[in-house]
């Protein structure tokens, strides 16, 4: 374990260190081709043993966002998951304990019900039965100090989290809509017990303070390996149900979140500097922000780059509010006019009131079955489009983002 330890403790190393990402192709969800892909992944970066060592209490964090089918790839893909469980099951000590977890989005509570109804809904309880595997159904939670934390010193983690002795880390190749993509760093959001998510949405509300809370997270407990699902990605307005399923036919695999996430970016047409969340890492000088100090295994980076993935609305309104001055005095006119906002979708919309209910700042009202938008308390962190199982939130530019915007190539 000391092993590991030290290995971590590398990670905050001045950016000279050079990190590895593996990529493999595989294109469908077939359990023994999945298996097969994920092992040769890893074994690009020196195989499963090398970051397992003699851990006995192991956990695998999927994306688990919300109660949502395979197919609309919001979640990590079962397949995914349940081969992961089989190939840690051979490579670590026979008496490790392999938990499953995850606290989901602000719409689902962190009860053994609602877990339940989470794990059926996004496919997950088929592998439940293997020995010493457990998909989490405890509740509990606890507060823990982090010092070192720059912006989040006290939060609410998940006992599975708290009690793991490595964390590997399963995220989906997704957009978002807030913070451009959703890959490994984000992944650990869910650690932090359910609703807490909601108020640090509120406490944090300019994007590179939230991405400097997401840092905090990561770092109290950074996962020995994270190994991405990318067979099946979300394009567009992701990461819920208003973004879109793309195949984008790869599994992706680092000891390093930062540079996994920083490659993530780049194959789906991203500008890498542009991501909020490697800037954040560049300020705090943690390896994997420099694409220059990347080594990719297993081919080259140019032969992944989908060109036409679909980048969220929002990737343009960054560039603008990643300037200092205009963070500081024209945020609030920037968030209003420029950043695209929710609209209802009253096609898809069910009126299920999950949007009301989960919004940070009580900006949703509905009158009959119509949502009306108080677009002036609206912080624009669109956890409404996150959580709403439909995808019956549009985000639009206004007029006069429009204006701005409308011929601009989002990239
Ligand atoms: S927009 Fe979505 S979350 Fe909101 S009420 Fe309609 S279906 Fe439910
Ligand atoms: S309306 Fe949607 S985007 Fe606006 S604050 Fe509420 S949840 Fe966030």
């Amino acid at each position: 374990m000391n092993e590991i330890k030290n290995l971590q403790a590398n990670k905050m190393a001045s950016q000279t260190t050079e990190e590895e990402v593996a990529i493999k192709a595989c294109t469908q969800y077939k359990s023994k081709n999945v298996e097969k892909s994920i092992e040769e992944c890893v074994g690009l970066i020196g195989g499963f043993k090398k970051y397992i060592g003699d851990a006995k209490n192991i956990l695998l964090k999927p994306n688990l966002l919300s109660p949502s089918r395979p197919e609309l790839a919001v979640t990590t893909h079962p397949v995914f998951v349940e081969a992961m469980t089989r190939l840690v099951k051979r490579n670590a000590r026979p008496d490790a304990v392999i938990t499953i977890a995850d606290s989901p989005g602000i719409a689902t509570l962190h009860t053994e019900k609602d877990l339940i109804r989470l794990y059926n809904q996004c496919g997950y309880p088929g592998f439940a039965d293997i020995e010493n595997v457990k998909l989490n159904l405890d509740e509990r939670h606890f507060p823990v100090s982090f010092k070192q934390g720059k912006l989040l010193k006290k939060f609410e983690v998940i006992k599975p989290a708290i009690d793991a002795d490595i964390i590997i880390n399963l995220p989906k190749f997704k957009t978002h809509s807030l913070t451009k993509i959703t890959g490994a760093v984000k992944n650990m959001f869910g650690i932090i017990y359910g609703r807490e998510k909601t108020l640090l949405h509120t406490k944090f509300m300019d994007i590179g303070k939230f991405c400097d809370m997401l840092l905090d997270i990561y770092q109290f407990k950074i996962p020995v390996l994270n190994i991405m699902d990318g067979i099946t990605g979300l394009e567009g307005e992701g990461p819920g149900a208003s973004g879109k399923p793309r195949n984008a036919g790869i599994i992706l695999a680092s000891s390093s979140a930062i540079a996994l996430d920083n490659v993530m970016a780049s194959i789906m047409g991203f500008n890498s500097e542009d991501i909020p969340i490697i800037l954040s890492a560049k300020k705090r000088n943690i390896t994997g922000w420099d694409s220059n100090y990347i080594k990719i295994l297993g081919g080259q980076i140019k032969d992944f780059i989908i060109d036409d993935y679909k980048l969220p609305r929002n990737s343009a309104v960054g560039k603008i509010s990643s300037n200092r001055f205009i963070n500081a005095f024209i945020l609030p006119f920037v968030r209003n006019n420029l950043s695209v906002s929710p609209y209802q979708n009253q096609e898809k919309c069910t009126m299920c009131r999950i949007c009301i209910e989960i919004c940070p700042e009580k900006a949703i009202k509905s009158r009959d079955s119509v949502l009306v938008f108080d677009y002036k308390e609206c912080i624009r962190c669109y956890c409404c489009s996150e959580m709403c199982p439909e995808g019956a939130i549009d985000l639009n530019y206004s007029w006069f983002g429009n204006l701005i915007f409308r011929e601009k190539k989002i990239k």
